[in-house]
């Protein structure tokens, strides 16, 4: 959405500079108006040569709009009183939406500011430095588009910070394991995803950790499923107090879970690795009658380099790592490295 804000503020400049041209008495306002369009649709050209993302077009485009509004405060002398109440009460509901809740509590603040001080201040003199504009109307019309202004300005914040809290929560839950509350599958992805772009793009190297409990089966077979959640529970409890904070403990599925690394290579994320299948060998998990259930794990290591294509490529190695580790005998750590470019 913030990507199309700056073309809507351009729209909504032209819509207005056209209505205001058969509206208003003099051409100060829609010829303002019209500049102020050509000027932000330039805006959204400069932001796509210096930045990919559209923070600094929307920081503009606000720029802008709130000159217009002080540009055509004075030179409103069309006796509009529908449209600009019709603009108070959306426009400060709708900047929340469009640039985010924090930039637009900044925005709409400065508005208001502006709104306040053609109210509050004699602005005779600015006014008759520019002869073109009529009389300043701190009149009636300008104190109920305030009041109208901030009010919405209040409502529509604490509308937009509950939808934003929600919208937050949700998103945790999308990534979060119901029973192990680690990050599932789909959060885990993204996270090779993100890991996968920032090192081709900052050589921000990052390794992986494929870990699967070794005959996992046999434990639910013998202690029951429920015991075998409860053991499921404790490995991603042991797994996450035993790595760095930076680091991301996920469930891959089943009775796998995958640890990413970040800024680890090979030697790290192996120490890192043989740490946690200690700690998962002499984890204290029992059964319903109090009876030792002992758990096992296997590791496979991977670690990104130039070699590696995408992310399924680097857990795919990671999975025949583990492969070895199990055909070894379980119980252990197996690293393998991508083959160099060069002999593939
Ligand atoms: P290996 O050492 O070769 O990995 O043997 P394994 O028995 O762990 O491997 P296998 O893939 O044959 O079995 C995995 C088992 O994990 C089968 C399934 O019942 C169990 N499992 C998968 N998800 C859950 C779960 O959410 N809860 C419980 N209790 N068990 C699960
Ligand atoms: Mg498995
Ligand atoms: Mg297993």
């Amino acid at each position: 959405m913030r990507r199309y804000f700056n073309h809507i503020v351009t729209f909504t400049f032209l819509v207005f500079s056209v209505m205001h041209f058969f509206l208003d008495a003099t051409l100060v306002g829609p010829v303002g108006l019209f500049v102020f369009a050509v000027l932000n649709f330039g805006v959204f050209h400069l932001d796509k040569l210096i930045s990919d993302t559209p923070t600094v077009s929307t920081h503009l485009s606000m720029a802008l709009l709130v000159l217009a509004i002080t540009w055509y405060l004075p030179a409103n002398a069309s006796n509009m009183q529908s449209p600009a109440i019709m603009v108070a009460l959306i426009f400060p509901g709708a900047v929340y939406y469009l640039i985010g809740l924090k930039p637009g509590i900044v925005w709409n603040l400065i508005i208001l500011a502006i709104y306040t001080f053609f109210i509050v201040a004699d602005t005779s003199a600015i006014v008759s430095s520019f002869p073109l504009w009529p009389t300043v109307r701190a009149d009636r019309i300008l104190i109920d588009y305030w009041i109208v202004f901030s009010t919405m300005l209040l409502i529509s914040f604490f509308i937009a910070h509950v939808i934003v809290t929600q919208k937050m929560q949700l998103d945790e839950l999308i990534k979060t394991d119901r029973l192990t509350g680690a990050m599932n599958r789909h959060g885990l992805n993204q996270e090779l995803e993100r890991g996968f772009n920032q090192f081709f793009r900052y050589k921000n190297i990052f390794s992986i950790l494929l870990i699967d409990a070794d005959h996992f089966k046999k434990v639910n077979d013998v202690h029951g499923h429920n015991i075998g959640d409860k053991v499921l529970v404790s490995l991603a409890a042991e797994l996450k107090k035993n790595v760095r904070s930076s680091d991301i403990v996920g469930r891959w599925g089943g009775e796998e879970f995958i640890v990413i690394l970040p800024m680890t290579p090979l030697e790290g994320a192996m120490v890192s690795a043989e740490k946690l299948r200690a700690v998962v060998e002499n984890m204290l998990v029992t059964n319903d009658s109090d009876t030792r259930v002992p758990v096992t794990i296997s590791i496979g290591v991977s670690t990104m380099d130039t070699a590696i294509v995408n992310t399924e490529a680097l857990v795919s190695l990671a999975d025949q790592a583990l492969y070895q580790a199990k055909k070894g005998g379980r119980n252990q750590v197996v690293s393998l490295t991508a083959l160099p470019l060069a002999n593939t």
